[in-house]
């Protein structure tokens, strides 16, 4: 019964801690400016992830892998896209609320390549996207629609924006800052730091590397018994709850 390795989660690092190449690419802790003049702190803890395998094998939710998150091409920087490779923490969030969005829209949604997670080396890095810091996905196709005209994106846009006042939408069209051929979503400037992992305010590399693995976080993961608990929400509380939420 007891696992070994796979007994513990994901492995958080500390980005000042990478190799000088890979810390230059993702310049932890940095301000970088936004379209509108305002500035943000880059992610500075990431997920390691070691291999295409782990990357495809690894669910952040149980619609979404990790690997949806990882898709680029060229535009991302060579050293970026080589394993192992990093995603910050807060892509876990940003895993969720897809997770939300696919739910209400009742079909799977398909992240665009360079449509997840952006290094700041990025090419379509240029100012302070939400992509920088994994909160942001570009979405070209839900269930079967594909989203390159104003109905469609107008659509789903709406669904989103019914959905959560947490994401954040691009309005349909042409000019910079606005979306013809995807959904833009994101949820700001979120950082996460798992619970795991030590804070300092040593912004450069140590000699022992901090790091920590992310605990299992569903019981049965972790190897909870297995035997239905006894029932303790009465049956009408989770018809009441289920009603009061379809009708808001
Ligand atoms: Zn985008």
């Amino acid at each position: 019964m007891a696992e070994t390795e796979s007994e513990s989660g994901l492995k958080i690092v500390d980005a000042f801690d990478l190799d000088p190449e890979l810390r230059a690419l993702l310049r932890p802790g940095e301000l970088v400016e936004g379209i509108g003049g305002q500035y943000h702190h880059l992610p500075r803890y990431f997920y390691e992830i070691p291999s295409h395998e782990a990357a495809r094998e690894i669910r952040v939710t149980p619609h979404f892998g990790l690997n949806e998150f990882l898709l680029v091409d060229l535009k991302e920087a060579h050293r970026v896209r080589a394993f192992p490779r990093y995603i910050p923490c807060a892509i876990r969030i940003a895993a969720f609320y897809l997770e939300r969005l696919r739910e209400a829209a009742g079909a799977p949604v398909h992240l665009a390549v360079n449509g997840g997670y952006r290094s700041p080396a990025h090419k379509l890095s240029v100012a302070a996207t939400p992509h920088m810091w994994g909160t942001a996905a570009d979405v070209y196709k839900i269930g079967t629609v594909v989203l390159r005209d104003r109905a469609s994106i107008e659509t789903y846009n709406r669904v989103i924006e019914d959905l959560t006042d947490d994401l954040y939408v691009m309005p349909y069209g042409h000019e910079i800052g606005k979306a013809d051929d995807h959904i833009h979503v994101d949820l700001g400037y979120v950082t996460v730091v798992p619970r795991e992992i030590s804070e300092d305010r040593l912004e450069g590399a140590q000699d022992k590397p901090r790091c920590a693995f992310e605990e299992r976080r569903r019981g049965d993961r972790r190897g909870w018994p297995r035997e239905p608990l006894p029932e303790v929400l009465p049956a009408a509380a989770h018809a009441g709850s289920t009603k009061s939420e379809s009708q808001k």
